[in-house]
Parts: C-alpha cells; structure tokens; sequence
C-alpha cells in the first residue's frame, strides 16, 4: 500500500480526501505545517507526499525526501512552481499534479472580484450593517462595452474570457500559443502584450509564473497601461511586482485591483493572523487603499474543486502503488 504524507493540511482537505473514491486503497498522514527542507524529516514511512501551492520544495527538500524513501511527489494543485523539477528528475522522483480541478471556480472569482470591487458591494456590506444607506462613493462603472484584456488563455483565461463576453465586453487576449478557432467562436480578438496593455479598461492574469514570467507587471509595463485600468491577479503573486503596484495606486494610474495572490502569501495566507501584528508593510499599504480587493488564495476553493482535487490526487497516488499510469495530464516528472 502507498503511505503518502499530506503537508500544509485543513481540516476542509482532510473531509474532502476521506470521500476520494480510492482513499481506502492508500494509507495517509495529514500534516497541518508546510513542507520544506526544514520539516522534510516528518515523511515517517511515506513513500509519498502531497503538498499544495505554498509548500517548498526545493532542490535541497527533495533530495532529503529521496534520501527518507519518497518516489512521488503529488502536487494537489495545478500550478508547480514551488517544486524544483529538474532536480526531482534528476534525483529519480515522480512528481504529479492535478492539470484541471475546476478553471471555472478561478475564473468565477476573478470575474466575483471584479464586480465587487468595481460595484463597491465590500463597503455597500459594511455601511448598510450600520444602517448607512448612503449611496456616496460607492459609483462603479458598466461593465458592457468595456475593453477586457485577458493574459493567458489556458483553461482559466478561456473561461473568464467567455463570462466577460456575456457581459457584451469587448475582449482582447494575449498568448504565445494561441487558440485561434476558440477565439473566432467567442469573438475574442488576440493581440500583441504590448497593445493588449495600451487597450485593456480592465487587465486580467491568467498565465503561470516561472522564470520568464515574473514581475510581468512592473514600472515599466505598469506604464504602459490605460490610465484607471483595472488590474485583476488570480493566477500567482509574484507576476506582479508589489513595491511597482503600490506606486500605480498611489499615483491613481491604476483605478482599481482585484487580487486573490500576493508575492509574499507564503508568509500570511491560509493561516489566522487577526491576533498578530502584521509585519508585512506593503502588504498592510495594499489594504490601505479604498480601490484594492484581497482575497486569501480563494480562487480555487469550490465543493467541485476540492473533490476533484481530492479524487485525482489519490487516484495517482493508488496508481503508482499499483505501477498504473498516472491520470492524463499530471505527470509533470515520470518515473525513471
Ligand atoms: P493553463 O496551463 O491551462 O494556461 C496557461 C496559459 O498561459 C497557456 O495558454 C500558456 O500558453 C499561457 N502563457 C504562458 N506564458 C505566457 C505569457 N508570457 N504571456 C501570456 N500567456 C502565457 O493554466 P490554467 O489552468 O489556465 O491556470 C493559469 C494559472 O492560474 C496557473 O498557472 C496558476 O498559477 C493559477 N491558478 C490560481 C488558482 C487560485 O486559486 N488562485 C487556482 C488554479 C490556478
């Protein structure tokens, strides 16, 4: 039977896994703290784990991990760029994701994020609680006829594409690999980055991050965009450069931001900071500003998502125990 080692648990993951179809063919430990090079020695007899967006496993992690007995990493998320995969290869490990939990959940909440931010539904909450049903301030704008600019058109862009068309936006994209006959169906029109910026009323991210994509949004290209564009961020933080957006915000070139990621998350999101005092300034100037929305990593965090999340992560997991073939889609390192 395949022991895996889940890190960086809650009790949300531990309720959706114990209903996986093929949980009881595996044995599992849940960890609630993150896995890094520091905790690496917490495998006991796993020859598995599976770790989430802020575990780090870096070259220095997997090589301790090979060293305890671990084959497989199971990533139960579908970005990868907290795993050093180069070195898993070279080492001998397995690395799996899921590919497709629901790109409908992130792109729902990138267009959730949007609508709140713009319609101020945030503040028109609170005041209406004290009893303020006063309407100052809180104007947004028409989303209908507004140029949408999506970065990424993978499955998430795809989709938030497809629901900003039903708000009859206009909607230009950008893609190295693009999809022409997807876009001749929704009446997306592709363009180059560099218009894409000049044009978008509201820009929204959903390429991943890796060497070449970092800081895609920096002074520089910050300038480059429409004066009171919106920017919405669900895809990884560190696509945006902080100390650069905070300068945008507070210069109003940018009239608005919707994110759901930050550059430093790994130090605040998924845990209860409210009794502590926040030692991240320019986390705590973002949520200074009126026109910044944040939510904590939420995106992805659907009844579809979670058990799809759950199911395909341990059917991998059961199918390297049985030498099956991982679910089409995950194997970002196969087995030597
Ligand atoms: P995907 O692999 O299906 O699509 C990514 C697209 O980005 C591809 O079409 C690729 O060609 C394109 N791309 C690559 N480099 C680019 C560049 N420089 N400029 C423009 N486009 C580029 O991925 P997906 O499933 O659509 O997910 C997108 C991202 O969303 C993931 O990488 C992940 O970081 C993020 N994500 C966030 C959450 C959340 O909860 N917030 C959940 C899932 C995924």
């Amino acid at each position: 039977m395949t022991s895996v080692a889940l890190y960086d648990t809650k009790p949300y993951d531990q309720q959706y896994f114990l209903q996986a179809p093929r949980y009881n063919e595996i044995s599992v430990q849940f960890h609630e703290f993150r896995l890094t090079s520091e905790t690496a020695a917490t495998t006991g007899e796993a020859n598995a784990v599976c770790v989430f967006v802020n575990d780090r496993l870096d070259a220095n992690c997997l090589a301790l991990l090979r060293k305890k007995g671990v084959r497989l990493v199971a990533l139960r998320c579908a970005g990868f760029n907290n795993v050093d995969l180069n070195a898993a290869k070279s080492l001998g490990l397995a690395v799996a994701r899921v590919p497709a939990y629901s790109p409908h959940a992130v792109a729902e909440h990138a267009v959730a994020l949007l609508l709140a931010l713009n319609r101020k539904i945030h503040r028109a909450y609170n005041r209406v609680r004290e009893h303020n049903f006063s309407l100052n301030g809180l104007a947004g704008f028409d989303l209908y006829g507004k140029t949408v600019g999506i970065i990424g058109t993978g499955k998430i862009g795809k989709i938030a594409a497809q629901i900003f068309r039903g708000f009859d936006c206009e909607v230009l994209a950008y893609d190295p690999f693009p999809s022409p006959e997807w876009a001749a169906r929704f009446a997306v029109r592709y363009t180059d980055f560099d218009t894409l910026l000049a044009s978008g009323d509201i820009v929204s991210l959903h390429l991943p991050l890796t060497p070449q994509t970092c800081y895609l949004l920096n002074a520089e290209t910050f300038a480059q965009m429409k004066r009171g564009a919106y920017l919405v961020n669900t895809s990884r933080g560190e696509l945006v450069k902080t100390k650069s957006l905070i300068e945008q915000l507070k210069s109003g070139r940018l009239g608005g931001v919707a994110l759901d990621v930050y550059e430093e998350e790994e130090h605040l999101f998924f845990q209860d900071h409210s009794a502590d005092v926040l030692q991240d300034d320019e986390f705590t100037r973002l949520l200074s500003f009126p026109n910044v929305l944040i939510t904590a990593h939420q995106a992805f965090f659907t009844h579809e998502a979670l058990t799809e999340i759950a199911r395909v992560t341990t059917e991998n997991v059961a199918r390297f125990n049985e030498g099956e073939p991982f679910v089409e889609g995950s194997v970002l390192v196969a087995l030597p």
